[in-house]
């Protein structure tokens, strides 16, 4: 029961609230690590894991997978969501405060920095780690994002779609020729009576491995130097249309269901250019094996600043890296608590020598 003096809480304006030490933003491999690094510091962290899209859940991309058989520590291997569910319950074992947001905006042309969560009040932050992490492309191609939305049988996501019973013993198809689309071609045999996947070159570039369980795979049927150019259906989908990249013959192919991994595309842009990024939209660290960023202040983790090894261990890996130099930053600037590192070097500037 409210007592009867009870009070609401004064609503504290942002400029007199006290500053958080360090946002994290995001909630894969990398956010996690950063958060368990710099809570056992003492910065009390908070992390913005995100809320879900159509594209991207908390948790990251490690949420669309099913075995992870490469993350260290793991002999017999682990789903992806029980890494990030162990990865997240260690973080809050260590105090780290958990906001199921999405930071929409940013204002880094101040210190202390300003953030605009989608939903709840602005809020500050001396400094802020950026791990948002990569979503998946899609074709552009028409009616692919209308049947995607309205759940007509097109998805970025074997993993969360594929055991549908739309999608059961029935004929589907997987545009891309790397390793996300064998993952997801390999994933759907699971369910479905034939999986086609359909590439618009003559080889893969996936790892051998990966694409030597596809061509042994008699479930799967590889097609070659083909592009889809539609999908077709109006509430759901009955085929698709393909282009020959050779003859450029058209032709169509009766499928239920079109799962697309052709990649993915950085999570930069609620950072509207304040932030330097490279020409594919990943964000810059110029000094090698910092995560520092041009801006003083922000540093940088895991897929995001990372298209090159793009695994979940060297997101972990970058994510602790951006941990301790955010640590080291706030101590410098005498705005850290960890006795330890008021007397660590001081950090690395992006932008100095
Ligand atoms: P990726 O390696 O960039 O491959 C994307 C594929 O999609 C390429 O084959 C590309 O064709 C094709 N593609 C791109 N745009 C297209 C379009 N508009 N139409 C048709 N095809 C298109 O991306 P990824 O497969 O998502 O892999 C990303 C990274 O994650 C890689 O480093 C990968 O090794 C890693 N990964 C690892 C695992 C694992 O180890 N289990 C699983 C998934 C991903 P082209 O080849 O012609 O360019």
């Amino acid at each position: 029961m409210i007592p009867f003096d009870w009070q609401p809480e004064p609503r504290i304006p942002v400029a007199t609230r006290r500053p958080e030490n360090l946002v994290i933003i995001g909630s894969g491999p990398s956010a996690w690590t950063a958060a368990i690094y710099a809570a056992r510091a003492n910065l009390r962290p908070v992390v913005y894991e995100g809320e879900p899209s159509r594209e991207m859940i908390p948790g990251g991309q490690l949420m669309y997978t099913t075995e992870v058989e490469n993350y260290p520590g793991f002999v017999h291997g682990v789903t992806g969501p029980t890494l990030m569910e162990t990865l997240k319950e260690q973080a809050l074992r260590f105090g780290t405060r958990v906001e199921q947001e999405n930071i929409a905006s940013v204002d880094l042309s101040s210190h202390p920095f300003r953030l605009k969560p989608s939903y709840s009040e602005d809020l500050q932050a001396l400094a802020v780690i950026v791990a948002t992490g990569a979503r998946a492309n899609w074709l552009g191609i028409p009616n692919e994002e209308r049947l995607a939305q309205m759940g007509g049988g097109v998805s970025a996501c074997a993993v969360c779609d594929g055991a549908l019973p739309a999608f059961r013993d029935k004929v589907l198809a997987v545009v891309g020729g790397g390793d996300s689309a064998m993952e997801e071609a390999l994933y759907l045999t699971k369910f479905a009576r034939e999986v086609r996947l359909i590439h618009r070159r003559d080889q893969f570039r996936a790892s051998k491995i990966m694409a030597d369980r596809v061509v042994k795979h008699p479930k799967i049927k590889i097609i070659w130097n083909t592009r889809v150019t539609e999908v077709l259906g109006y509430d759901v989908i009955t085929g698709i249309r393909l282009e020959d990249t050779v003859t450029h013959a058209m032709s169509e192919m009766p499928v239920n269901g079109l799962f697309v991994a052709i990649g993915h595309t950085p999570n930069t842009a609620f950072l509207d250019g304040q932030v330097d990024l490279t020409p594919h939209g990943y964000i810059k660290t110029p000094k090698a094996w910092r995560t520092a960023t041009n801006v003083d202040g922000v540093f940088a983790a895991g897929d995001v600043m990372d298209d090159y090894y793009r695994q979940a261990i060297t997101a972990a890996g970058t994510g602790c890296m951006a941990a301790l130099e955010a640590e080291r930053w706030l101590a410098h600037h005498g705005l850290g608590e960890s006795p330890v590192l008021e007397t660590a070097e001081a950090p690395v500037r992006a932008g100095g020598d």
